[in-house]
């Protein structure tokens, strides 16, 4: 018998943290799950799951103005921001029981507050303290503030979706998936928006002919995109806010949001105190197998900052289950991991950008397929998709597969099975398209164009 109260003590109820505890509780140990705010974490709560509820809520602008094409005459059409706000915390309600339920189902002490590490095998919470055999931190990550005057008026995603009014004009600050998905969503949801960037183009990290097909998008759709520039200052106004930028500009709105990136949310966790190893940033260092300097403390998902995506933090919580409580020691395979940014258009991709395969394999063949999709005959909506394909020259293995456009998340995850399999560009060539798809195009790329640029 332990001498601890628990075998595991998870700090952190999110996608990661739930996900070890209850295979964990599978295997047969004993789990306790300390969370402070709500069941699901950031995904479930201020993250992927309302963001693509308003998503959703955005497109039906382009939905309306498309029906027209099609024959149908849609009426006067108006927007309830509080409607959209109330069903989506209704629905989050609802997960949040679902994931209480699970916790408690397979078994797991499910104890409300916020736990500090005390030592290598003692966690607090609140004035109680609780022993375990393995803590695993799985505290996720939090908006990254900024010091400029005026800090105080501008709000993260956090905020956005508990808004009380639908903001008439919006200015974003950031160039990655937040920035770009807020645009989105408050600019299809009848606002005036203006996305701001302190480089060249936003989407750093994604492939270069993806950045740019996405900025020609959201241009066309009336989204006002700024680069070179950052925030100097905010004013509160009569009216709104007052943006001051470092190259003079000045614009008024009604909502300042920020999104330059996520940290881990390690302070006030103890764990220095504990010995734990972290990086510049806040991120808990651990080897393949998620153990921290301290060999009793393990960590996974946000907080160690390896990509901060749900897939990964469950992939990494599925991996230490097994590793600890199933005899069978597990690792994440970090290659090839398909994601996808829910702009508008989405952006699907998996594999290397084609810099990058370049720089990898040096001899690449792209290709390229730039068209309108068959809905956007009729529709008379100009929008073209963006398809790219890199493929290593020697082994005539994809090594790359990008994508602007409707459903590219629901096509690229489809690609990402054929790529972690390693598939040749000679099998994409042998199968069969279905049709009339716009992923069809990716079997039936026959000409590479990159050839003459190189
Ligand atoms: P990202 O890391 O995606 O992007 C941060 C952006 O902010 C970059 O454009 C970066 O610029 C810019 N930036 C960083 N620091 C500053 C600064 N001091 N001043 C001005 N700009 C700055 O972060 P997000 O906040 O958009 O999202 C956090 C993470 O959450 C993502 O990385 C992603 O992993 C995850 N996520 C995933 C989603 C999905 O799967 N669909 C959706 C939303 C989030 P630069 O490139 O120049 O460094």
């Amino acid at each position: 018998m332990s001498d601890y109260e628990f075998d595991l003590f998870v700090i952190g109820a999110g996608s990661g943290g739930v996900r070890a505890a209850r295979f964990s509780a599978g295997f047969g140990a004993s789990v306790a799950v300390a969370e402070d705010l709500h069941m699901g974490g950031t995904c479930v709560n201020v993250g992927c799951i309302p963001k693509k509820l308003f998503v959703y809520a955005a497109h039906y602008h382009e939905d309306f103005d498309d029906a027209a094409g099609f024959g149908w005459t849609v009426g006067p059409r108006a927007h309830n921001w509080r409607t959209l706000v109330d069903n989506k915390d209704k629905e989050i309600s609802r997960l949040n029981g679902i994931y209480q339920r699970l916790l408690e189902n397979s078994g797991c002490t499910v104890i409300n507050g916020r736990a500090t590490v005390i030592d290598a095998h003692t966690v607090a919470v609140g004035d109680k303290t609780y022993t375990a055999e393995r803590i695993l931190v799985a505290a996720g990550s939090w908006p990254t503030d900024q010091s400029y005057e005026g800090g105080e008026h501008v709000i993260t995603s956090n905020e956005a979706f508990y808004l009380d009014e639908m903001p008439k004009r919006v200015v974003i600050e950031g160039g990655g998936y937040i920035a770009v998905e807020f645009a989105g969503i408050f600019n299809g949801l009848g606002a005036e928006v203006t996305l701001v960037y302190r480089g060249a183009m936003f989407m750093r990290g994604f492939d270069d002919d993806i950045r740019e097909h996405l900025a020609k998008e959201m241009e066309a759709q009336g989204i006002n995109l700024k680069f070179h520039t950052v925030f100097d200052k905010v004013e509160k106004t009569d009216d709104g806010y007052r943006v001051h930028f470092t190259d003079g500009v000045v614009i008024d709105t009604d909502c300042v949001m920020s999104a330059i990136g996520r940290r881990p949310k390690v302070t006030g966790l103890g764990l220095e105190a504990a010995g734990v190893e972290l990086k510049e940033n806040g991120a808990i260092v651990v080897d393949d197998h998620f153990q921290t300097s301290v060999p009793s403390i393990y960590a996974i998902g946000d907080i160690i900052d390896r990509f901060q995506l749900t897939p990964v933090a469950l992939a990494e919580g599925t991996a230490l289950a097994k590793t600890l409580y199933n005899d069978t020691p597990t690792t994440v395979n970090y290659e090839n991991i398909p994601t996808a940014v829910f702009s508008q258009p989405p952006i699907g991709t998996v594999g290397l950008t084609e810099d990058e395969a370049r720089a990898e394999y040096g001899d690449v063949s792209v290709f390229k397929s730039s068209f309108r999709a068959l809905k956007n005959t009729l529709s008379g909506r100009a929008e073209q998709t963006l398809m790219k394909m890199i493929v290593d020259k020697k082994s005539d293995r994809v090594v790359g597969v990008h994508m602007v456009g409707p459903d590219s998340g629901e096509i690229i995850q489809g690609i990402g099975i054929a790529l972690k399999a390693g598939a040749t560009k000679a099998v994409f060539d042998s199968t069969i398209g279905i049709h009339p798809t716009s992923a069809e195009e990716f079997v039936t790329m026959r000409e590479p164009v990159a050839e003459a640029a190189e």
